[in-house]
C-alpha cells in the first residue's frame, strides 16, 4: 500500500548539496524529509581521495565522508528515505513528487538539485527541443505554479568563470506566463559584464521594462554593490536599440507609471515596446566601475 509523506522541506539527492540543506533545513527545526535517490552519497560515494574538505587537513575518503554527512543530516533530525523520484507535479502547492516505489512525497517547499543535466530527466529535457550541447551543463525542466522563484547557477567543485543562465516558458497557451526574469552577478570590464538574452515569442510585441540594479543592492546586504550601472539593449543583429545610464534622465514619468521605477536615482531603466524577435540587455559600471548588479526584464502584458 503507497504511502504518504508531507514535510515543510523535501529534498531530492543525497549528495552534498543534499544533505548540506538536510542539516541547515533540519536545525531551522523544518523537519526535511530527503528522497536519497538512485545513488545515496552522490558522486562521492564513488570517488577514492578529497583533498578540499574545509577542515580536514589529510586527505579524506569520499565514502566516508558521506557516511558522516548522512549521520550528522539524520542526528540533527532529517528523515532520509531510500527511493527515487519518477514524477513531479510542481503546478500547485504543497508540490508533489512519486516515488519508484508508489509513494506520494509532498513538500511545501522543495529543493532538488541538477548537476550535470543527463543525471536525471534526461529524456524530459530532450523531449523540449533545447537540451544543453554539452553534458556537463546543467538543466531541469518544472511545471510551476504562479510565485517567485530563484534558480542558483554555480560552478561544480567552487570553480569560476562566466556561465549562462536561460528559462524557457514552454507552454504559450498555459493561463500563467513568465512575467519577469532577474540575474544577479559580478560586473567586471571587458567580456565579463552582465548579460541577460530574453526572447519575445511569435505573435504581437510586448511591452518591457528592463532594468540595471546596483546601489539599492546595498539595502539587501550586498557588500559591493555596482554603484553606477548603465543598460544597453541589443537586438539580434547586436545593434543597440537602446541605452540608459540613470533612469531619470529620460522616459521618467512613464517608467513610474509601471510602479517599477528603481529606488535609486543612478540606477537604469527602460520601457519598450518589442516585436517578436531576440533581444540582449548589457549592464556596464560606468567609466568601468565594478560589483555587484542585478538585471531585470519585466514583461508588462
Ligand atoms: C570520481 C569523482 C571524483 C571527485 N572528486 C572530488 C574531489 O576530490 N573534491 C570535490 O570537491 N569534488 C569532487 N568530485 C565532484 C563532487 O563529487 C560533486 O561536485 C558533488 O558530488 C556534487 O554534489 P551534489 O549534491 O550537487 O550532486 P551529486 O553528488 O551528483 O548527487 C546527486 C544526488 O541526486 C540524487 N538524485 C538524482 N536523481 C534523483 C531522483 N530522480 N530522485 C531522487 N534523487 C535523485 C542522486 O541519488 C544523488 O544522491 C568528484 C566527482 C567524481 C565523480
Amino acid at each position: 500500500m503507497p504511502q504518504n509523506f508531507h514535510s515543510k522541506v523535501l529534498i531530492l539527492g543525497s549528495g552534498p548539496a543534499g544533505y548540506t540543506a538536510a542539516i541547515y533545513a533540519a536545525r531551522a527545526n523544518l523537519q526535511p524529509i530527503m528522497v536519497r535517490g538512485m545513488q545515496p552519497g552522490g558522486q562521492l560515494s564513488i570517488t577514492t581521495d578529497v583533498e578540499n574538505f574545509p577542515g580536514f587537513a589529510a586527505t579524506i575518503q569520499g565514502p566516508w565522508l558521506m557516511e558522516q554527512m548522512q549521520a550528522q543530516a539524520a542526528h540533527v533530525g532529517t528523515r532520509i528515505i531510500e527511493d527515487t523520484i519518477v514524477k513531479v507535479d510542481l503546478s500547485r502547492r504543497p508540490f508533489t513528487c512519486w516515488g519508484d516505489s508508489g509513494d506520494e512525497y509532498q513538500g511545501d517547499t522543495l529543493i532538488m538539485t541538477n548537476n550535470n543535466w543527463k543525471d536525471s530527466q534526461q529524456t524530459e529535457i530532450e523531449a523540449t527541443g533545447i537540451p544543453p550541447i554539452d553534458d556537463l551543463e546543467s538543466a531541469i525542466t518544472a511545471t510551476l505554479a504562479p510565485g517567485s522563484y530563484t534558480a542558483v547557477l554555480r560552478g561544480n567543485n567552487g570553480e569560476t568563470g562566466n556561465g549562462l543562465f536561460e528559462v524557457y516558458d514552454l507552454d504559450a497557451a498555459a493561463n500563467s506566463m513568465l512575467a519577469n526574469v532577474s540575474a544577479r552577478g559580478v560586473v567586471q570590464t571587458g567580456d565579463d559584464v552582465l548579460i541577460a538574452g530574453f526572447i519575445i515569442g511569435t505573435g504581437e510585441s510586448d511591452t518591457v521594462v528592463v532594468r540595471a540594479i546596483g546601489p539599492s543592492l546595498s539595502d539587501m546586504g550586498i557588500a559591493n554593490p555596482l554603484q553606477d550601472p548603465t543598460l544597453d539593449l541589443y537586438d539580434a543583429n547586436g545593434v543597440v536599440i537602446m541605452s540608459d545610464d540613470d533612469w531619470t534622465d529620460s522616459q521618467e514619468t512613464l517608467i513610474q507609471s509601471t510602479g517599477l521605477a528603481p529606488t535609486n536615482d543612478a540606477e537604469s531603466a527602460m520601457i519598450k515596446s518589442l516585436a517578436p524577435g531576440s533581444y540582449t540587455a548589457v549592464v556596464r559600471g560606468k567609466d568601468n566601475s565594478t560589483g555587484v548588479a542585478l538585471v531585470e526584464v519585466f514583461n508588462l502584458q
